[in-house]
């Protein structure tokens, strides 16, 4: 019974000197893998403009249909994406979503990633619906947010150019 204490408490004075295992979350957070997917964002270029040409690609290639895409037509005047069209309603049914990547995957522009916040609590079903404004990311700063106002001819191709994927 001795030799049990013993070893008993040999344990716990071990585990004294030891650093602690517990994260004091929220608080503190522990950084997640490279290769974590979480809560989608939708990506702006350097100067504001918008990375969604509101194709539609994603939510045919999402295998849960948790997205619907509605799109519109940029004007000079009122210019969002540097395509011909941009993503007026864009929305994500987080209830549905297995977050599979297929939507990263199929998109032309690189627009929406799926990020590394993880919080994704709601208490109404309705806060499930993840909506455009929701998952635009802030125009980093110094760049103006959309919609721009362009000079004619600035920008005419449908789809923006691209650089191959580095990943
Ligand atoms: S991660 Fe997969 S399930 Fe979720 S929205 Fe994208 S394609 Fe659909
Ligand atoms: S996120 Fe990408 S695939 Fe989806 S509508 Fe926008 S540009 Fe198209």
């Amino acid at each position: 019974m001795l030799k049990g204490l013993a070893r008993g408490l040999g344990t716990t004075l071990k585990m004294m000197t030891e650093k602690p295992v517990t994260i004091q979350y929220p608080e503190e957070k522990r950084p997640v893998r490279p290769r974590f997917r979480g809560r989608h964002v939708l990506k702006r270029y350097e100067n504001g403009l918008e990375k969604c040409i509101g194709c539609a690609l994603c939510a045919a290639a999402c295998p849960a249909d948790a997205i619907f895409v509605e799109a519109s037509e940029n004007t000079d005047e009122e210019r969002y994406s540097p395509g011909e069209r941009y993503a007026s309603t864009y929305e994500i049914n987080m209830l549905r979503c297995i977050y599979c990547g297929f939507c990263e995957d199929a998109c032309p522009t690189e627009a929406i990633v799926l990020g590394d916040n993880y919080e994704l609590s709601f208490t109404d079903r309705r806060e499930a619906i993840y909506t455009r404004e929701v998952l635009l990311e802030p125009a980093a700063e110094g760049a103006q947010p959309t919609p721009h106002k362009t000079p004619p001819g600035a920008f005419p191709r449908s789809v923006p150019e691209m650089k191959d994927p580095q990943d």
